[in-house]
């Protein structure tokens, strides 16, 4: 593994293995939760085969994000004043948490589209937040600044080494209370959570077919991987608001990663993520964000390859805006930006 230099960056191509992965599970342990993986008996109905659910909306941030920074924190140099970063939220509140609790500064940017919900949540974690622009990439270009004027070091919501082994670590979870799993379903931005997942499901279990899922609106890792290289998308406000932003074109891990190894890329629409989080809170009596329902979504439009056998999705996160959320549940339509995403009553 190599190490960060002084801003932050890392100088040399990064790989990534198996044992980066079980050494990020004991650096999360104790502040990052084991979840449970629970079946779901109405989607086990729809699929005709086991399906099961890994529950990262427990963890104590509410997502996942929250083992990739605990993990990158706990590699900083001796003696690091503070870190800083972009985020569509739940990095940020990841991050926030992993500084709090080892004592340093956390800088957050993010930029307008980031639901109030989730800012709320950062600044109660203790951070500085800084609200720039109107794209992921406004945010992430603060937050270099910063490191370069106040001697913070960045931490990438994705394309970080250890980020990624942080986000492994729910592949070898899957894999251990699943040995048998035939699919894997991994809600899909910028690759660290697929990339980490795939990994370690693959170096376990070649046979795993690995299904990255995503929104069919600004989706930059699916364009990126369909053009053979990195790719700028526009990006555009969502239900399943934690998978936008783009992977960067200086990319330097997780493209690579997706392109090895995710057997496909399912998009799924605005309306079908809707369907999908009113099945998570109908059919599992669960509370999820858009970015978690984008395999229930899936599933429900028969978008889905047929399975050989159990198949596993990630709710990868619960920080959802409760406002909005209320609208999905009670079948009302929902307002974003410039599209409206029409009402449906949940078809109990
Ligand atoms: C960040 C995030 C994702 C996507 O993870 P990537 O590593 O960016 O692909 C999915 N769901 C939630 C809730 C997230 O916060």
């Amino acid at each position: 593994m190599v190490p960060r230099s002084q801003k932050g960056m890392m100088e040399h191509p990064m790989t990534l293995s198996l044992a980066d992965i079980f050494a990020a599970r004991n650096a999360i342990s104790g502040i990052a939760v084991r979840t449970p993986l629970v079946p779901s008996p109405a989607m086990t109905e729809v699929a005709g085969a086991p399906f099961l659910m890994k529950l990262e909306t427990t963890q104590p941030v509410g997502a996942f994000k929250l083992r990739g920074a605990v993990n990158a924190v706990s590699r900083l140099p001796e003696g690091t004043k503070g870190v800083a970063c972009c985020s569509t939220g739940n990095h940020g509140r990841g991050v926030a948490y992993a500084a709090h609790a080892k004592g340093i500064r956390a800088v957050v940017c993010m930029s307008q589209l980031v639901p109030q919900a989730k800012v709320d949540g950062i600044r109660a974690l203790g951070a500085d937040v800084r609200i720039v622009g109107r794209s992921q990439d406004d945010a992430h270009a603060e937050s270099i600044r910063l490191c370069e004027s106040e001697g913070l070091i960045e931490i990438s919501p994705f394309d970080d080494p250890h980020v990624v082994a942080g986000q492994g670590t729910i592949g070898l979870e899957i894999l251990e209370d699943c040995p048998e799993l035939a699919m894997l379903l991994v809600p899909l931005s910028g690759g660290g959570l697929a990339g980490g997942v795939a990994l370690a499901a693959k170096a376990i279990n070649p046979a795993i077919r690995v299904i990255g899922i995503t929104m069919d609106r600004g989706a930059a890792m699916h364009a990126s991987l369909k053009a053979g290289h990195p790719v700028e998308v526009e990006e555009v406000a969502s239900l399943a608001d934690s998978l936008g932003g783009g992977i960067g074109l200086q990319n330097r891990l997780t493209f690579d990663l997706c392109r090895r190894h995710l057997d496909d890329v399912i998009l799924v629409t605005e309306e079908e993520i809707y369907r999908g989080m009113q099945s998570i809170y109908f059919d599992e009596r669960m509370v999820a964000e858009g970015a978690s329902a984008v395999g229930h979504a899936a599933l429900l439009a028969g978008k889905l390859p047929k399975a050989s056998g159990p198949i596993a999705t990630i709710l990868t996160g619960r920080n959802v805006d409760m406002a909005a959320f209320t609208k999905v549940v009670t079948g009302e339509d929902v307002p974003l930006g410039d599209v409206t995403v029409k009402g449906q009553r949940h078809a109990a």
